[in-house]
C-alpha cells in the first residue's frame, strides 16, 4: 500500500495535519496507536478542552515561554483566530472565558474531537487506530513505515505527531523521538513543565494548609541569592505533596531549570497581597492598631487571607489568637507582614514527567523549518505538536501550537509529496 502522506499521531496536531494534507487534495492516512484518536484532547481542560486563546498574537507567543517565537512563521500562515473560525465553521461554537482562553460552548471537549472526526471522514482521510508504528525507514523518493506486526507501507511524507512522554495512558509515550534521533535530529533534555511541585516542608508533611486555594496571588521563583526568577499572579492551591494551580503550574518550568542548574531546593515566594506594597501596609496597620488598641489583632487583619492561612502565619509570627493591637510589638507586626508578603515554600522536587501536562524539551527547532515544520536534514519528514521542542503555559496555549504546528506540517508535507512519489 502507498500513500503520498502519512501522519503518525492522531491528536491535535496529527488531526489538524490530516486535514490540512487532504484538503490538498493528497491520498492520505493517520495511524495511531490507541483504539481512539484525540484521547489527550478529550479529557483537556478538564474535559471541557481549552482549544485556543484569543489574545493578541504577540501575547500567545508570549505565553508560550518554550521556543514559542519560532511561531512566528507558522502563525502567518494559520493562527489563533484561524482555529476559532475553523471551529465555528465546522459548527462548534466557542466561548471565551477568563484571560482569553476559549472553549466550545457545550463544554464538551468530545465536540471539538468530533468536528475534527467528521471533518476527516468527509475528506476521506483513511484512519487506522490499534496500529502502534514500531520504526521508520527512510528512503530517497519514499520513506517507509514498520507496523509491530512487520507491515510495511509507503509514503512520500511523514509527518511525526506523537506527542511527548505526558500522561502516557492517552498514548503519548515518547515513540517519536527514536524516530526524529535516526534522521538526525537532536532531542533536547526532556523535563516535565506545567506540573505540580512537592515540598518535604512541615507545613506540607503535617497537611496544615491541605486544601487551601488562595486566589489572585503573586508566586515567584526565587534563585539561590533570593532574587526572582519569574512572577505568576494567578490563584494556586496547597496539596498533600506540596502546591499546584495555575500560578504553580506556570513557575514549575523554571523551577525545573533551577534544579537542572544543581540548584535544590528551590524556593517560592508567594506574596499574598500583591497589590499593596509593604511600606504601605506596614503604615495602614500602625494606624489601624493605634485607632483600635483594644480590638483582637487577628479580628484587625481577618479577611487578608482566607483564615486558615491567616491562623499560620499568626502563629508563626508568634501572636495568639487574643492578643489585643496595643499588645503587639513592632518586631512581631514587622513579622507578620513579613510572612504575608514573602511567604516562603522550599520545593525539594515536581512530579514525574509522566504526570505533567507537558512535556519540555523535545526535536530541536533548531532543526525544523519553522514557515513548512520540515526537517532540515530529511526530505518529506515533517514534525509537529508536542514532540517539538515547544511548550506553553496552560491556557490554551499548547493545543494552539499543535494545531497550527499541525496544520503548516500537513500542508507542506502534502505539497512535497506530490513531487516525491
Ligand atoms: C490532562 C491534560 C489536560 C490538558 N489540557 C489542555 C488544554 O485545555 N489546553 C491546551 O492548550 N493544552 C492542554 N493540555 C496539553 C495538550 O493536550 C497537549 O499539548 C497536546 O495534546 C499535544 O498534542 P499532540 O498532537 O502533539 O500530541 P498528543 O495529544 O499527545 O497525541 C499523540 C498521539 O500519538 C499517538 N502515538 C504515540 N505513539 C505512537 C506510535 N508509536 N504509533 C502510533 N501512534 C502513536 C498517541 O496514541 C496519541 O494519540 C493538556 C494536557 C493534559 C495532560
Amino acid at each position: 500500500m502507498t500513500y503520498q502522506v502519512i501522519i503518525i499521531g492522531g491528536g491535535p496536531s496529527g488531526l489538524m495535519a490530516a486535514i490540512a494534507a487532504a484538503e490538498q487534495g493528497v491520498k492520505t492516512l493517520l495511524i495511531d496507536k490507541g483504539n481512539k484518536l484525540g484521547k489527550k484532547l478529550a479529557i483537556s481542560g478538564g474535559g471541557r478542552c481549552n482549544v485556543t486563546n484569543r489574545l493578541p498574537q504577540e501575547e500567545v507567543i508570549k505565553h508560550i515561554p518554550g521556543n514559542g517565537k519560532f511561531l512566528y512563521s507558522a502563525f502567518s500562515v494559520f493562527d489563533n483566530y484561524d482555529i476559532i473560525d475553523f471551529f465555528e465553521e465546522l459548527g462548534v461554537a466557542l466561548k471565551e472565558e477568563d484571560h482569553g482562553r476559549m472553549f466550545p460552548a457545550s463544554n464538551k471537549a468530545k465536540d471539538v474531537v468530533n468536528a475534527l472526526l467528521n471533518r476527516l471522514d468527509k475528506l476521506g482521510v483513511e484512519i487506522r487506530t490499534n496500529t502502534p508504528v514500531k520504526a521508520i525507514h527512510y528512503g530517497d523518493n519514499k520513506h517507509q513505515i514498520i507496523l509491530m506486526d512487520n507491515e510495511k507501507i509507503d509514503t512520500g511524507s511523514i509527518v511525526i505527531a506523537v506527542g511527548g512522554k505526558s500522561v502516557p495512558h492517552t498514548g503519548s509515550t515518547g515513540d517519536g523521538y527514536a524516530w526524529a534521533k535516526k534522521a538526525g535530529h537532536t532531542i533536547t533534555d526532556l523535563y516535565p513543565t506545567e506540573v505540580p511541585l512537592i515540598s518535604k516542608e512541615a507545613v506540607i508533611k503535617n497537611k496544615t494548609l491541605q486544601g487551601l486555594s488562595l486566589r489572585d496571588v503573586a508566586v515567584s521563583v526565587l534563585n539561590p541569592k533570593g532574587k526572582a526568577i519569574i512572577t505568576h499572579q494567578m490563584d494556586m492551591i496547597f496539596t498533600h505533596f506540596g502546591v499546584s494551580g495555575p500560578a504553580i503550574l506556570r513557575c514549575s518550568q523554571y523551577v525545573v531549570k533551577e534544579f537542572m542548574k544543581g540548584h535544590r531546593p528551590v524556593v517560592l515566594e508567594v506574596d499574598n497581597l500583591p497589590d499593596k506594597k509593604e511600606n504601605e501596609l506596614i503604615e495602614e496597620m500602625r494606624k489601624e492598631m493605634e485607632n483600635n488598641p483594644k480590638k483582637s489583632f487577628r479580628n484587625l487583619v481577618k479577611g487578608f487571607v482566607p483564615e486558615r492561612l491567616l491562623d499560620y502565619l499568626l502563629q508563626s509570627a508568634g501572636i495568639s489568637k487574643e492578643d489585643k493591637s496595643a499588645n503587639i510589638s513592632k518586631e512581631k507586626l514587622l513579622t507578620f507582614i513579613q510572612l504575608l508578603k514573602h511567604f516562603s515554600l522550599s520545593i525539594h522536587d515536581t512530579q514525574s514527567i509522566e504526570k505533567a501536562f507537558v512535556t519540555g524539551g523535545g526535536v530541536s527547532i533548531k532543526e525544523v523549518i519553522p514557515n513548512t515544520m520540515q526537517s532540515k536534514f530529511m526530505d518529506g519528514l515533517y514534525f509537529c505538536g508536542e514532540i517539538l521542542d515547544i511548550h506553553g503555559y496552560t491556557g490554551g496555549y499548547n493545543i494552539t501550537s499543535a494545531m497550527v504546528t499541525g496544520r503548516v506540517a500537513g500542508m507542506n508535507a502534502a505539497w512535497e509529496s506530490m513531487s516525491r512519489i
